[in-house]
């Protein structure tokens, strides 16, 4: 399986950024051995001083295909959950200086926590699905669907003629604004409304 995550899907983070809101969607991808399952810890990695949470809503593929309609989009998908897009802020920067790929600031080991899923029968409204972070009990980060600028079926007609999707990918829709360092000893709770769905130390 494989992560594809959207960047810059929030025009409050894009602005947090200082990078321009797009046009087309952004994507970048992470390898299956990104993903850091539910009770594992997280482990701060040695290469980065300054490693960031992202708070997304993620999308689990149920059925392989290829260049697919924005119209057929929802067939591809039944479930929703949350997931953390850690980032190492420093040698992102440090590429985008230069002009390179991202890849070992977004592809790393267990940058990719990813909590339980809710069938998205579940949701009365799919472009009103509220989600959050608490760290230490405390809220860092809250977003709701309706403020992407790119909308799930958007998404997965867009990056599906560039990648053939296939069950079992996972897709990471992007991040509201708000997101900041994590310090060792941080406790994660990720929620779909007051659902807690994923949790975790950072150690
Ligand atoms: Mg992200």
């Amino acid at each position: 399986m494989k992560i594809i995550c959207i960047g810059r899907n929030y025009v409050d983070h894009a602005k947090e950024l200082n990078n321009p809101v797009p046009e087309k969607p952004v994507f970048f991808m992470k390898p299956s051995t990104a993903l850091l399952l539910p009770h594992n810890p997280f482990y701060y990695p040695d290469f980065s001083t300054d490693i960031h949470y992202e708070t997304e809503l993620v999308l689990k593929i149920n059925k392989n295909g290829k260049c697919i309609d924005k119209e057929f989009a929802p067939d591809y998908y039944q479930e929703i959950g949350v997931g953390i897009d850690f980032t190492a802020r420093d040698l992102q920067n440090e590429c985008k200086k230069k002009g390179l790929p991202w890849e070992i600031a977004k592809a790393f080991d267990s940058s990719a926590p990813v909590g339980h899923f809710l069938d998205k029968a579940t949701f009365a409204d799919l472009n009103n699905i509220a989600f959050g972070l608490k760290i230490n009990g405390e809220t860092r980060q809250e977003g709701n669907s309706r403020d992407m600028i790119f909308s799930f079926d958007t998404i997965i007609a867009y990056v599906s003629q560039f990648v053939t999707l296939r069950q079992g990918d996972l897709i990471f829709t992007g991040t509201p604004a708000g997101v900041g360092p994590t310090a060792i000893d941080d406790h994660f709770e990720v929620f779909i409304g007051d659902a807690k769905l994923l949790s975790f130390y950072v150690k």
